[in-house]
C-alpha cells in the first residue's frame, strides 16, 4: 500500500510537470507566430558615384542627366557636375 501511494504521487507530479511544460511551449509557439513582428523586406542599395557610400535607393539622390548614377547628398551631386 505504501508503494502504491508513492507511485500515485510520482504520477501526479509527472502530470503537473508535463502540463506546465506544454503550456509554456504553447506560449512560445504563439509568440513566434504573432502578427506585426515580420522583418521588413530588403531594400535595393546603391553606391554614391562621388564617394562610394552605400545607401538605400529610396534615400539616394539621382541625377537627371546621367541615369543610373546615385549620390548620397546634394553636395556630391553638384560636385560631380550633374544636376
Ligand atoms: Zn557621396
Amino acid at each position: 500500500m505504501k508503494y502504491l501511494l508513492v507511485l500515485l504521487v510520482i504520477v501526479v507530479a509527472a502530470n503537473i510537470w508535463r502540463h506546465k511544460r506544454g503550456a509554456r511551449m504553447g506560449a512560445d509557439a504563439q509568440a513566434s507566430t504573432r502578427p506585426g513582428r515580420s522583418i521588413a523586406p530588403p531594400q535595393d542599395m546603391v553606391a554614391c558615384a562621388a564617394c562610394g557610400l552605400h545607401l538605400p535607393r529610396a534615400d539616394a539622390l539621382s541625377s537627371s542627366t546621367a541615369r543610373g548614377r546615385y549620390f548620397c547628398c546634394a553636395e556630391h551631386r553638384d560636385a560631380s557636375g550633374e544636376r
